[in-house]
């Protein structure tokens, strides 16, 4: 069977708020590297992935491509654009350049990854259990199951449920979806995301996106345990200590 074209959209347009520092966290340094080099390096190096839409703020564009793309030479990069203020709205930037053939050699019956840039620890073995499953079911997120027991809170604070643990599981990146699907599914958020918004309801992922908006169910793939998102100045030293281990 004939390999696919996958281009990975890689999100690193976030304030990143949440860690405290003056520089932003996609651009921190990890064990002497910026925590974008990770993800990108990642991409780079893979049989997988074809392409790669970098995702950043309007403001650092120039700045990106000079001092990451250029810099350490990530030749997948084939444009650098503008976020928007939520995660859906950089990931919708993104999807318009594929939209609209702005790629170097379009993507039309491929498959579409997006990452969280700031997930350093994306491995070939994940992209590739991630390329098997969209084959076969058109749209699939990495994840794993959790190993805490969770519970709803209800407003007042209260534990109210306790689900089956073994039917809970943590969602990663990459999400993964047919090209397509995924453009008519961004197309139609932003037609509805007032009313979406009316109705409380948050898009926090990709594929609530699919879930909430088309008729097309999201497959859960085994992502692993050292895939975290670094979002507090914590996950850094966790993220420290799996680079060292990794070599
Ligand atoms: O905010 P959160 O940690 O969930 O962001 C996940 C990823 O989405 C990060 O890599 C972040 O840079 C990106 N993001 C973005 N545009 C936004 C918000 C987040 O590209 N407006």
């Amino acid at each position: 069977m004939n390999k696919k074209r996958c281009t990975a959209v890689v999100l690193a347009a976030g304030s990143g708020s949440r860690m405290k520092s003056d520089v932003a966290k996609q651009y921190m340094s990890l064990c002497g590297r910026p925590l974008i080099w990770y993800a990108l390096h990642a991409i780079e190096e893979s049989s997988v992935i074809d392409d790669c839409i970098l995702v950043t703020g309007a403001e650092d564009i120039s700045y990106v491509e000079k001092e990451i793309v250029t810099k350490y030479g990530f030749r997948k990069v084939d444009a650098v654009v503008g976020g928007g203020k939520e995660r859906y709205d950089s990931v919708y930037e993104a999807l318009r350049v594929i939209a609209d053939d702005k790629l170097k050699t379009p993507n039309r019956d491929g498959y579409v990854f997006i990452h969280d840039g700031a997930r350093p620890f994306l491995t070939e073995e994940i992209l590739e259990r991630c390329y098997k499953e969209v084959a076969h079911s058109g749209a699939c997120v990495a994840g794993m199951p959790v190993k805490d027991t969770v519970k709803i809170a209800d407003s007042e604070g209260y534990a109210s449920q306790t689900p089956d643990r073994s039917y809970v599981w943590q969602i990663q990146t990459p999400q993964v979806f047919n090209t397509l699907l995924i453009i008519e599914a961004y197309d139609k958020l932003m037609r509805e995301k007032d009313r979406l918004s009316a109705a409380k309801v948050k898009i926090t992922d990709d594929a609530m996106v699919v879930e909430t908006l088309m008729d097309t169910p999201v497959k859960l793939v085994k992502g692993s345990y050292e895939n975290i998102k670094i979002t507090t100045p914590e996950d850094m030293v966790t993220a420290e200590a799996f680079v060292r281990k990794n070599g």
